[in-house]
């Protein structure tokens, strides 16, 4: 019988893109979603940069994820449970640059709405346009969190993106090989591979 898996959507002082909810469509395996609403750890930020580390806030959220395992309201028989956060700060990890998301691969995942936002870009807001956006990068580290790499098929949402513009380029969906590891992924339980996937 397959499990459903549990993702908890953290909101770290950011509003939750309404187009998450679609990630109970996205993954060839039963899924629950629940929403939480945290601060961002001010221990991540970095003054020298004005960004937050992506790294210590994963850190937060598992440590969150803890405690929040405990709470008797998510007593889901979820075999899997992963945290997602979200922020609307820029983010980075290693080199002063910026990140869209950062995950470990095999646990949980962080990604940043800040430069989803047409009008980051000096453009008009387009709000299904940053919907769309932030669905896709939430979908992507979350396959980073259960552990898949980059994929080589054009346009699957597990592609490389650099830019929004590559983001863009994505579909909004895993392609069959992904798919296929994925649910190797989930029926194994998990790998406990500390990798770690920028972007
Ligand atoms: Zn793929
Ligand atoms: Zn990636």
């Amino acid at each position: 019988m397959t499990k459903t898996v549990h993702i908890i959507i953290a909101c770290l002082d950011a509003l939750p893109p309404s187009r998450v909810q679609r990630l109970v469509e996205v993954f060839p395996f039963p899924t629950k979603l629940d929403l939480v609403r945290l601060s961002l750890p001010k221990k991540a930020f970095t003054k020298k940069s004005g960004k937050w580390h992506a790294e210590r806030i994963l850190s937060y959220l598992s440590n969150q994820l803890k405690h929040l395992k405990q709470d008797k309201h998510w007593t889901t028989r979820a075999h899997i449970r992963k945290i997602l956060g979200i922020v609307d700060v820029d983010l980075y990890f290693k080199k002063p640059s910026y990140l869209f998301g950062l995950s470990e691969f095999g646990n949980d995942a962080v990604i940043s709405v800040h430069r989803l936002k047409p009008h980051f870009y000096g453009e008009a807001h387009d709000e299904e346009l940053f919907q769309e956006r932030a669905f896709k990068v939430a979908a992507h580290e979350l396959g980073h969190a259960f552990g898949l790499g980059h994929c080589r098929t054009k346009r699957c949402i597990m592609t490389y993106a650099k830019t929004v513009g590559n983001i863009d380029d994505q579909h909004d969906e895993f392609c069959n090989p992904c798919k296929e590891k994925l649910i190797v992924s989930v029926s194994k339980k998990s790998s406990k591979v500390k990798l770690k996937s920028k972007g």
